[in-house]
């Protein structure tokens, strides 16, 4: 099932909200009060209930939430409940982090393809999935790969990008530092460590 006309603002809050739910499911709580979810979030009560209002998670009164309902209730309306299959593009050292990370399993995502150029690295294994060749980025059409991550350096990102979206990819994490131009119906997301680092020095105390 999807859900429709959810804020921008509550979608980037979704996942926040899965961790916190990831955590108490681990300790074994089967409920969270709102108040309990919120100080954990450190958020404000009304706007966690707002935003889970918008697909009818209201809470029992007096219980709260139960967690794992709401954990898959969260899942459904990212469309991970239908364990979406990433591609990565770019076998370097963030790339390879990125693949040790067993976090993605846990929100419901599988990288299941990963592509690279260097000829040292096409046809090893990283875990048990096959490095394969960047030539061959292609062939992902027919493999139902909804999303792609791009680690390769900038200058081949745009390329990369569109052969990720004719391969039928219309989601891509992008970690190179460069603007991508895509289709209207692809949904880009760019991450830069270095940026967000820049951002934070801003609100450091200024030295007198
Ligand atoms: P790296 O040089 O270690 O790895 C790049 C990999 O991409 C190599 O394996 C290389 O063979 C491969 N590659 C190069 N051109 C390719 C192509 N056309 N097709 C397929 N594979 C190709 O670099 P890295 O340190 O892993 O960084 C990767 C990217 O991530 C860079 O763009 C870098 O600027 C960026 N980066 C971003 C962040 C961040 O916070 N967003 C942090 C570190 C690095």
């Amino acid at each position: 099932m999807r859900y429709h006309k959810i804020p921008d603002e509550t979608i980037k809050r979704l996942p926040r909200y899965m961790r916190a739910l990831l955590l108490l499911i681990k300790e074994g709580r089967e409920t969270v009060s709102s108040g309990k979810f919120a100080e954990l979030l450190r958020a404000n009560p009304p706007q966690i209930r707002k935003d889970l209002s918008y697909f009818g998670a209201f809470g029992t009164p007096g219980v709260g939430y139960d967690t794992k309902r709401l954990f898959g209730q969260i899942q459904a309306i990212l469309g991970l409940d239908s364990t979406p299959k990433a591609a990565l593009v770019g076998l370097g050292n963030l790339g390879t982090a990125l693949l040790k990370y067993p976090g993605f399993k846990a929100y419901g995502m599988h990288i299941t393809a990963i592509f690279d150029s260097n000829p040292e690295k096409i046809g090893e294994t990283v875990g048990d999935i096959k490095v394969e060749n960047v030539l061959e980025l292609s062939t992902l059409k027919g493999r139902n790969m909804s999303l792609g991550i791009i680690t390769v350096p900038a200058p081949a990102a745009q390329e990369i990008a569109d052969q990720l979206i004719a391969a039928g990819v219309n989601g891509i994490l992008n970690f190179a530092p460069y603007y991508l131009k895509v289709p209207e119906h692809v949904k880009v997301i760019t991450i830069d460590i270095a940026m967000e680092l820049a951002r934070l020095t801003y609100y450091l105390p200024t030295k007198t």
